[in-house]
């Protein structure tokens, strides 16, 4: 019989964290205790101050409908924000308010790029991007980042892949899922190879600009020409804990936030009004929390890196930015798949499998470290354990 869904639906991909957290939880329902390291998030709550100016929007009427681009205050403190930590112009008009991050990938995917067209993206990389160039019927070229580069990608490379069918290039920094920067230099190489071209447009995915240990946070805007090349998108999910509430933009050139903005029309109608001024709140109030929360991740970064490394057949790189390790694990003799099964079923530890992220990320695991010192602590132990009970 043929299958009732759209065509299209066969080429839509997922995230394989929540299938892992579904596997977890059902674990958990009979009994079993699980150490989750599989999540994508904070597990610091919201800074009082947001979760306050939320509350008092919602009751002083922010209830309604708003314009699909965002309220014109909040896009306008977000352009001042961006102005200043990149060291670019923007303007309100180039600014569109999404419910999280993720539609501004959706959205400029959609407005960009044609079937048939060629867009690169890392891999190991976020889920998200490859199952969207798929969906849209283009073609994925996957830019493989290696440990020996500590995961940060070849410019050259890139270089030679770039083809006149190249609509876009995805970057991603500080990188999900393993840590990895780029730097000025990198940047450098993209920037020139977009800069003479009208046709072809940078997705730089920063939502992890805040959470970095070591250097410091670039962005290809800040390159000549490159800001109206680019599609600059971040957030509040992990820079303010907020991930449930759904709060994230997109800055890109005026004529394509008014194409962007007619998707958000088509779908959402607006972000949620009384969080919208909870986000004018985050990027107005003290910091104070939110840098207490790097400052702790740096800690636990300390601690989980120190850790694989004493396991027999693990090696693991110090990431330099998010809170995701990417250890190797060659050394076990197991693939990632089967070795994130037997942590979950024999070690009670729930982790990624490196190809979830694509399949240049087999060899390797994805934990993350935003969990508690002492439940990284019980993770290693368990981690070790189940390694040597196999
Ligand atoms: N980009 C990357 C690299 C991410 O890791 C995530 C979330 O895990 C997102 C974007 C999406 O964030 P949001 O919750 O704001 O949609």
């Amino acid at each position: 019989m043929d299958s009732i869904f759209a065509k299209r639906m066969e080429t839509l991909g997922t995230e394989t964290a929540f299938e892992v957290l579904a596997k977890a939880r059902a674990l958990e329902k009979q009994g079993k205790d699980i150490v989750h390291l599989e999540i994508g998030e904070p597990d610091f709550d919201t800074p009082r101050n947001i979760k306050e100016a939320a509350a008092k929007a919602l009751y002083s009427g922010y209830t309604h409908y708003v314009p699909s681009a965002g309220i014109p205050e909040f896009r306008q403190a977000i352009a001042e924000y961006i102005s200043k930590t990149r060291k670019i112009d923007v303007n309100a008009d180039e600014v569109v308010v999404t419910p999280g991050g993720k539609p501004v990938m959706f959205f400029s995917i959609l407005a960009l790029v044609n079937p048939g067209d060629e867009v690169l993206y890392p891999n190991p990389g976020f889920p998200i991007y490859e199952s969207l160039i798929n969906f849209v019927g283009a073609k994925p070229v996957p830019i493989p980042l290696k440990e020996e580069n500590d995961f940060s990608l070849d410019p050259e490379y890139v270089k030679e892949k770039i083809t006149k069918k190249t609509k876009m290039i995805i970057i991603n920094s500080p990188e999900n899922p393993t840590g990895g920067i780029l730097t000025k230099d990198h940047l450098k190489v993209i920037a020139d190879c977009v800069a003479d071209r009208d046709d072809l447009f940078v997705l730089a995915d920063e939502i992890y600009s805040r959470i970095i240990y070591e250097g410091k946070h670039e962005s290809i805007t800040a390159f000549p020409g490159l800001k109206e090349k680019t599609i600059l998108l971040d957030g509040f999910s992990k820079t303010y804990a907020m991930t449930g509430w759904r709060l994230g933009y997109g800055v890109m050139q005026k004529d394509l936030a008014q194409k962007v903005a007619q998707l958000m029309t088509n779908s959402n109608s607006c972000t949620c009004s009384f969080i919208q001024m909870a986000g004018l709140e985050a990027l107005k109030g003290p910091q104070t929390e939110s840098e207490k929360m790097v400052a702790e991740f740096k800690k636990r970064r300390e601690v989980i890196v120190s850790g694989l490394n004493k396991i027999k057949g693990i090696t693991c790189k110090k990431p330099k930015g998010a809170f995701y390790v990417f250890p190797n694990i060659t050394g076990t003799g197991m693939d990632c798949r089967k070795l994130g099964d037997h942590l979950l079923y024999n070690g009670g530890v729930a982790v990624l499998p490196g190809t979830s992220f694509g399949k240049f990320g087999e060899g390797y695991l994805r934990l993350s470290f935003a969990n508690s010192v002492e439940n990284i602590k019980k993770a290693l132990e368990r981690i070790g354990k189940a390694l040597e009970n196999r």
